[in-house]
C-alpha cells in the first residue's frame, strides 16, 4: 500500500479519538471523519509498517448511525471529533473504550461495568471555553477554536456545545478589539497582546466570568471593554491573565480584576462553590451532579468516615462527601484552588474539611509518614513502627476508611498509588477522565491489595472521544 492510493473499504471500529477503523487489503487503515457502519473510499496518507492513515474521500454509503451534524463546522473545528455520529453510538462506543481498557490494561476478564450514564440533552452543556483570538485574513481579530492537531484557527462564533451567551461575549469583545485596534496574538512571531478569552458561565448562579489571557501586563481601552461586557446580563468578573510564555499552556500564574469579583459562583446539588480563574472546576454540571453521585454510592459513607480526596481541586468532592463523612482530607497542587476549597467549606457551613496545598505525590506519603512516626514515638516501641502504628493513628487520617483520587488525565502518580496502599482504606473511589490511565492505575491496585468490584462512565465531553468513567475498589483480605 502506497501514498496516494485509493481504496475503498467498511468502518466497523472507532480509534481513541473518534476516528474510524477500517481494513483495505487486510491493512489496518485509520479515518478522520468516518464513522462505524461506513462505507468509504479513503486515500492513503502515510503508512506505518502494520496500519496507515488515510483521508476520506467519498462516503459511498452512510453508515446507519451516521446524522447530519448540527454544527456546519464540525469536520473542521478541532473541538467535536464524533458529531456525525449519533448520540447513542457515541454512548455505546465510550462504554466500550472504558471496557477494552479494563480488559486490555488493567488485565481484567469481563469487568462489571454499570450502564453508561448519558445527557438528556447533548448540546449547550459546557460551562467553560476557552476562545484562541488570531487576526484573521483582513486583518481583523477573530475567534474560535483551532483544528484538529493544529494551529490553525477556525473562527467559531455560536459553538454548539458552549454556553449560548459566549456569542455575545465574543461579539463584543471582537467589536471592542478591533474598534481601538487591539492586537490579537500571534503565535509565529509571539507577538500581539490578546492570546485567548476564558468564559465560565455558572449554569445554576447565571454569573458570567470573562478573562482576558494576554502577551502583556495591561488591556489597552480596558475602561471600555469593561464597560460594554459588564451591560451583559450575569456579567460578574472580569479579569486579566498575564501569560508571557512561549507556550501551549493557556494560562499564566497571575490574575488581575478589571471589573467585579475575581471569581463566580456556582452550585452543585444545594453547594455553593466559588471559583477563581486559575482554579479547575468541572465542564459539565449537570453531569457532574450525576458523576459525584456516583462517587459518593460507590464511598459507600455512614456519616463517620475517615475520607481523602486526592486531586480536590475547588473541594466539590470533598464538600459533596463531608455530607455523610466524619472528616474529609483534600489536597490539590493549584494554591488558588485550595483557597476557593476553604472558602467554599465556609461559605456552605461545613466544618469537618480540611486541605492541604501541593503535589499529592509529595504532601500525602510525607504526611503519612509523619503520622506514622508520630504514632510510634507516642507508642514508643518498635511494635508500634512495625503495625504501622495503626491502632495509635486514629484520628490522624493516615487510615482513611475511603479515598477518593480524581487525577488529571495522566493518571495518578506510582508513590501516590503506594502510599494510597500503605494507608489501606476500605475503598478506593477512582474518578477519571481517561480510561487508559486508569486501567493502568487499576491494574497497580489489583497487583497491590485491591480487587476492582464496578465501574461506571459518565458522558461529560459529548461529540468528542473522551470519557470520564467511576471505579470502585475493595480492599482484599487474604
Ligand atoms: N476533583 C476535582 C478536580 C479534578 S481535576 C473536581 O472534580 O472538580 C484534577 C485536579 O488535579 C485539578 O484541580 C489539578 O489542578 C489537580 N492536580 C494536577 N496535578 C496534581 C498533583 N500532582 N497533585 C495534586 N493535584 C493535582
Amino acid at each position: 500500500m502506497r501514498k496516494n492510493e485509493e481504496y475503498n473499504l467498511e468502518i466497523t471500529d472507532m480509534g481513541i479519538d473518534g476516528e474510524g477503523i477500517g481494513k483495505a487489503e487486510g491493512v489496518t487503515l485509520f479515518v478522520k471523519d468516518a464513522v462505524i457502519g461506513d462505507l468509504v473510499r479513503v486515500k492513503i496518507m502515510k503508512m506505518k509498517k502494520t496500519y496507515g492513515y488515510a483521508r476520506l474521500m467519498e462516503i459511498v454509503k452512510p453508515s446507519p448511525y451516521r446524522v447530519e451534524p448540527k454544527c456546519p463546522l464540525s469536520r473542521q473545528c478541532g473541538g467535536c471529533q464524533i458529531q456525525s455520529l449519533c448520540y447513542e453510538k457515541q454512548l455505546e462506543f465510550k462504554e466500550k473504550k472504558v471496557r477494552n481498557n479494563l480488559e486490555r490494561i488493567a488485565g481484567l476478564g469481563n469487568p462489571f461495568i454499570e450502564p453508561i450514564v448519558g445527557m438528556e440533552e447533548p448540546y449547550h452543556f459546557r460551562n467553560k471555553e476557552q476562545f484562541p483570538i488570531r487576526k484573521g485574513k483582513d486583518g481583523q481579530a477573530v475567534a474560535g477554536f483551532f483544528a484538529a492537531r493544529t494551529h490553525h484557527l477556525i473562527p467559531v462564533a455560536n459553538c454548539l456545545i458552549g454556553a449560548p451567551v459566549n456569542e455575545i461575549i465574543i461579539r463584543e469583545v471582537l467589536r471592542v478589539m478591533n474598534q481601538h485596534g487591539i492586537e490579537p496574538y500571534e503565535e509565529e512571531t509571539h507577538s500581539g497582546l490578546v492570546r485567548h478569552v476564558l468564559i465560565r458561565y455558572g449554569f445554576t448562579s447565571k454569573e458570567i466570568m470573562v478573562c482576558f489571557v494576554l502577551n502583556g501586563e495591561e488591556l489597552p481601552y480596558a475602561k471600555e471593554m469593561a464597560e460594554t461586557l459588564c451591560k451583559i446580563d450575569g456579567m460578574t468578573s472580569i479579569t486579566i491573565n498575564v501569560n508571557t510564555e512561549k507556550t501551549n499552556v493557556i494560562l499564566g500564574n497571575t490574575v488581575r480584576v478589571l471589573w467585579g469579583r475575581d471569581y463566580i459562583m456556582d452550585e452543585l446539588d444545594g453547594i455553593r462553590f466559588r471559583i477563581s480563574p486559575l482554579s479547575f472546576y468541572q465542564v459539565n454540571p449537570r453531569q457532574t451532579e450525576k458523576l459525584y453521585r456516583i462517587a459518593m454510592e460507590y464511598a459507600e459513607l455512614t456519616g463517620t468516615e475517615t475520607v481523602w480526596d486526592m486531586y480536590c481541586g475547588i473541594g466539590t468532592i470533598s464538600l459533596f462527601l463531608s455530607r455523610r463523612a466524619g472528616h474529609v482530607y483534600g489536597v490539590e497542587v493549584v494554591p488558588q484552588a485550595i483557597e476557593d476549597a476553604r472558602k467554599n467549606a465556609e461559605i456552605n457551613g461545613i466544618s469537618n474539611v480540611e486541605f492541604f496545598v501541593g503535589k499529592a505525590e509529595e504532601v500525602v506519603p510525607r504526611y503519612y509518614e509523619e503520622k506514622r512516626r508520630e504514632a510510634a514515638e507516642a507508642e514508643k516501641g518498635k511494635e508500634a513502627i512495625e503495625n504501622g502504628g495503626r491502632a495509635e493513628a486514629s484520628g490522624t487520617g493516615m487510615h482513611p476508611d475511603v479515598v477518593v483520587v480524581d487525577p488529571p488525565r495522566k493518571g495518578c502518580a506510582q508513590v501516590l498509588l503506594a502510599t494510597i496502599c500503605q494507608m489501606a482504606p476500605e475503598r478506593v473511589v477512582y474518578v477519571s477522565c481517561d480510561s487508559a490511565t486508569l486501567a493502568r492505575d487499576v491494574k497497580y491496585l489489583c497487583e497491590n491489595g485491591y480487587r476492582y468490584v464496578k465501574g461506571r462512565p459518565v458522558d461529560q465531553f459529548g461529540h468528542s472521544g473522551h470519557v470520564e468513567c467511576v471505579v470502585k475498589m475493595q480492599r482484599k483480605y487474604i
